[in-house]
């Protein structure tokens, strides 16, 4: 089969809540020469010094929408790059329509002198619009529109690196894209925020419970995992994520 393995690692099982003490959304995966994150919660850079990740070998981040839980951690990547691992290669960052202006507002609210200054490294932002796949070096992005939010674009990303795919469910309420979307994968992170509570925008685990075997992924992992989720978590029978998991592809 695939020789060289990809490597996914959860930093952040939690939700923007993070309940139960996990941190928000931020997955990294390793293989076929890249280096790259799907969503970059408030903790990311806390988790990956906690698992003794090197935050300097980050090429690029994929975001999946423009909620804090998901990309609240990039001013403290871009303060590691410029104090702590100084950095010259340039650093990707690519999400929905938006992605730059909200990109740069965060890191001048969070650091506003730093932000008035050159970067020492190039940062390159690209808006990935719903069903137009991206393709970044070896890897192809494939992005679709999830319902997540009223007007702004919230995004599920199915991800093919090295031989293997990834779908990201990113935030979603129930959608058949999920079905659709997941055939054939190697690994579907898949959100699963609420137990008892059912919302339009979010997923609960009985609904993932009742579509499973409709999932056409190799093996799914449930994450963002809300507090209803985790105080029943003895009547999950899918695997659930936990910070600092691995997985090899
Ligand atoms: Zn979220
Ligand atoms: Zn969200």
């Amino acid at each position: 089969m695939n020789a060289s393995p990809v490597r996914v690692t959860f930093l952040g099982s939690g939700d923007a809540f993070s309940a139960g003490g996990r941190h928000q959304a931020a997955y990294l995966v390793r293989g076929g020469g890249a280096c790259f994150l799907l969503d970059c919660g408030a903790g990311t850079l806390t988790s990956m010094k906690r698992h003794h990740l090197d935050a300097a070998a980050i090429d690029l981040i994929l975001i999946s929408h423009l909620h804090g839980d998901h990309f609240a951690g990039l001013p403290f990547l871009f303060i590691e790059y410029i104090y702590e691992q100084p950095r010259q290669r340039p650093l990707r960052i690519a999400g929905p329509p938006g992605t730059e202006e909200r990109v740069w507002s965060l890191f001048r609210a969070a650091y506003k002198d730093l932000a008035s200054k050159p970067l020492p490294f190039a940062l390159e932002l690209t808006a990935m619009l719903p069903d137009v796949p991206v393709t970044f070096e070896a890897l192809n992005v494939e992005p679709f529109r999830v319902p997540h939010q009223e007007t702004e674009i919230s995004l599920g990303l199915r991800v093919g690196v090295a031989e293997r795919s990834i779908l990201y469910s990113g935030d979603t309420g129930w959608t058949e894209e999920l079905v659709t979307r997941s055939q054939g994968t190697d690994l579907f992170i898949c959100e699963c925020s609420f137990f008892e509570t059912r919302k339009p925008f979010h997923l609960d685990y009985p609904r993932l419970a009742e579509e499973h075997a409709r999932f056409g992924a190799k093996r799914l992992i449930l994450t963002h995992l809300g507090r209803e989720v985790l105080a029943r978590r003895n009547e999950v029978e899918i695997e659930t994520a936990a910070d600092g998991l691995t997985v090899e592809l």
